[in-house]
């Protein structure tokens, strides 16, 4: 069985809960309070589809309308994680907004990704809606998980998906 790198960025507002979920993917746990995240990376084997993968996640600081997207953020990146909250509307709103600069950075009409609606168990709450979520997913052509890294809840399936996303545009399992 061969072992394959890919590398998955995660992008998204402030606090919307990216480092909890790769930190709940690679260590199996949640942090309360977590410090503001300069920039990291994170290394898990992942075995999906009878395939190993060594899976690289890197995270980010966090960006807003405002922010450049970095060079670091899109080359040899292999497959996106975009991350709102769904007690936030404005994170949801910079979703596209990201996912544009993304695109354009890159020069290419689409890119393997997920959208992700984290904290879903704060639905008390929550100020945008499931069928919002898939909506903008369909429309960019991305995969959909809404997610608890608190409860741990759809948090593999995350980043299954955007292997999944991957594996969709490298047929011979190729991504470099
Ligand atoms: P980041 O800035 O996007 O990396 O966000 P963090 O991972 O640092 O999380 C920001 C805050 O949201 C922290 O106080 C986390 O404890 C909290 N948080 C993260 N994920 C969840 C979740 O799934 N549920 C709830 N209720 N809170 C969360």
């Amino acid at each position: 069985m061969s072992s394959n790198k890919r590398r998955i960025a995660v992008l998204g507002s402030r606090s919307v809960g990216k480092s909890s979920l790769i930190i709940q993917y690679c260590q199996n746990e949640f942090i309360d309070s977590y410090y503001p995240t300069i920039e990291s990376t994170f290394a898990k084997t992942v075995k999906f589809k009878n395939v190993e993968y060594d899976v690289d996640i890197i995270d980010t600081a966090g960006q807003d309308e405002f922010s450049l997207l970095n060079s670091k953020h899109a080359i040899g990146i292999h497959g996106y994680v975009l991350v709102y909250s769904v007690n936030s509307r404005n994170s949801f709103d910079m979703i596209q907004i990201i996912y544009d600069k993304i695109i354009s950075f890159c020069g290419v009409a689409s890119i393997p990704c997920v959208i992700v609606g984290s904290k879903s168990d704060l639905e008390a709450s929550r100020q945008v809606n499931s069928e919002e979520g898939k909506r903008l997913a369909g429309e960019n052509h991305t995969a959909f998980v809404e997610t608890s890294a608190k409860l741990n809840e759809n948090v593999a399936k995350v980043f299954e998906e955007c292997l999944e996303e991957i594996e969709k545009r490298v047929p011979n399992n190729e991504a470099e």
